[in-house]
């Protein structure tokens, strides 16, 4: 492998049929940590679109006869080429998402570690005979086709890869959508893959959040071409995007939303430990986590001890532009739209008058969108003391850096509000008492439970949500599965 370099990428491409198209319409993001406009991505057309299609499936006629070990070679070498741009990848992740560099630095490590994951993986076929013994029944597992990624932007290339590497290994040719709010990154890495894969395998196109907003995501959901939709992204776009796919029937995983429960019982181990780790799942990427802690509750008889631990820990958490200052743990919300959702939940929460236990006095909101580091979308860490259960605080998945802390006393109570969401994503349960922690996990209806741990989902665990937050999971053997289509084929004698 070649050794890391560094390049300043200003020019940003569609890849279609293994060409970098430029586009009659662009779009501008902004750094979120700085208010300055970033470069002009371009936006597909609904013909762009089409042309894509139509390249993926002629790909896929010679692609999903490739070996399996050729497949994942070719993710490997992607994986060491995403190394290797590491550096000029690292900062524009930060610019266009305002994550402190450590942050980024690690997206981009996992990114290549989820390539090498699936790289790993091969459907296990089997064959049995059936029980009249006449006969056998063989099971194997074929590509779908043309999949289509649709990304969000809080992690614009880790989730997009949760989707690249089992679709491409599984011998599926793929269509990637970036956010609008995050379209410079992944494209380059499309580009980047284009040195490896033959044309129309790998594709990506942009869109932008202008008026027609999502509308490329939309065409992709209906488009007769695509065989399935991989869609990471928000409970209410998860009903859209099945909805649509309804008309064609196409497959579809969606890794959406949560409200992720955390529930702090009175015999906790090493309180100081415990809130550190609370908030660090709470804050880190400004909050922007489909599984961070979004609900803490904290049983009455150490509710103001442990309460007390969160709220100095927060107070070590420097926010800042990471780009700009040492020491930056947390940045910016990254785009508008989100920092006005959450703006809106920190108004409501003063309007009503919960307690307040963080000042964050740093970071106001009233200068925002003026170009100083302070008209960034920065929002201070705020923690809030008990609000009412039914508060759109606790009720709503925030995505931002507002955490609510809750008391409880009685375990069938706190199982029942942990439970008592649309969502179904994870929670994390801390306790001395494994037993215990085992029991309140095991009435938990969330797809990923951590005991004594905050919520880190690994390779080795399967990933995806119960209720609202989804339907199929990702990782291993089944997150492989969901880019294939079973076939068993029956031999008699
Ligand atoms: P979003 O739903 O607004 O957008 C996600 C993607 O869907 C974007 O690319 C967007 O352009 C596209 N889109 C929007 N409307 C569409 C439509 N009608 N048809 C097709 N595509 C459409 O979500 P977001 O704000 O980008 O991401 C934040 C959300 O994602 C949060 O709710 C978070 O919890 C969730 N998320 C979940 C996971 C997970 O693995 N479960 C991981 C990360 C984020």
């Amino acid at each position: 492998m070649s050794s890391s370099h560094s390049t300043t990428f200003t020019t940003f491409y569609n890849t279609i049929n293994g060409t970098l198209r430029t586009s009659n319409t662009t779009y501008t993001s902004t750094n979120p940590a700085t208010g300055t406009t970033l470069p002009e991505a371009p936006v597909a057309s609904s013909a762009d679109l089409d042309e894509a299609v139509v390249a993926a499936n002629d790909a896929f006629v010679t692609w999903k006869s490739t070996t399996w070990k050729h497949r994942s070679e070719l993710l490997a070498k992607l994986a060491a080429l995403i190394a290797e741009h590491a550096p000029s990848l690292t900062d524009l992740l930060i610019a266009e998402t305002g994550k402190p560099r450590f942050l980024a630095q690690a997206e981009i490590q996992i990114a290549q570690d989820t390539l090498l994951h699936f790289a790993s993986l091969q459907p296990v076929e089997h064959t049995v005979l059936d029980e009249n013994i006449s006969k056998v029944v063989h099971t194997t597992f074929e590509p779908i086709g043309v999949v289509g990624a649709i990304c969000p932007w809080n992690f614009p290339i880790a989730m997009p890869m949760n989707k690249l590497g089992p679709a491409i290994q599984a011998g599926n040719s793929i269509i990637l959508k970036p956010s609008p709010f995050t379209p410079y990154t992944l494209p380059k890495i499309c580009e980047i893959a284009q040195q490896l894969f033959p044309p129309g395998v790998i594709q990506c196109l942009g869109s932008s959040d202008d008026d027609e907003s999502h509308k490329l995501g939309s065409l992709m959901t209906q488009h007769p071409g695509i065989g399935k939709i991989s869609l990471t992204g928000s409970v209410s776009t998860g009903k859209k995007v099945m909805a649509a796919c309804a008309g064609t029937l196409k497959r579809v995983t969606l890794e959406l939303g949560g409200n992720d429960a955390c529930i702090v019982c009175p015999d906790v181990k090493d309180i100081e430990h415990v809130a550190g780790e609370i908030v660090l799942s709470a804050f880190l990427n400004t909050g922007q986590v489909c599984v961070a802690t979004k609900r803490v509750y904290i049983h009455e008889d150490v509710y103001g001890v442990v309460r007390d631990a969160i709220v100095k820990k927060v107070g070590e958490m420097k926010v800042g532009d990471g780009a700009a200052e040492d020491g930056v743990m947390v940045g910016p919300v990254q785009n508008r739209m989100q920092f006005e959702k959450v703006k809106g939940l920190v108004d409501e929460v003063k309007e009503l008058g919960y307690e307040v236990l963080t000042t964050g006095e740093k970071y106001g909101f009233d200068g925002v969108g003026e170009g100083k580091q302070e008209g960034g979308y920065f929002l201070p860490l705020m923690v809030v003391d008990n609000p009412p259960r039914e508060s759109r605080l606790v009720r709503e998945e925030q995505f931002g850096p507002i955490l609510p802390l809750l008391r409880w006393s009685s375990e069938s109570e706190v199982v029942h509000w942990a439970n008592d969401t649309p969502t179904g994503l994870s929670a994390s349960v801390w306790s001395g008492d494994i037993a215990r922690a085992r029991r309140i996990a095991a009435q938990l209806d969330v797809g990923s439970v951590y005991i004594n741990s905050t919520q880190k989902p690994s390779f080795q665990g399967l990933f995806g949500g119960h209720k609202e937050s989804g339907i199929g999971v990702e990782f291993g053997q089944a997150g492989l599965l969901q880019y294939c289509n079973a076939k068993s084929t029956y031999i008699s004698f």
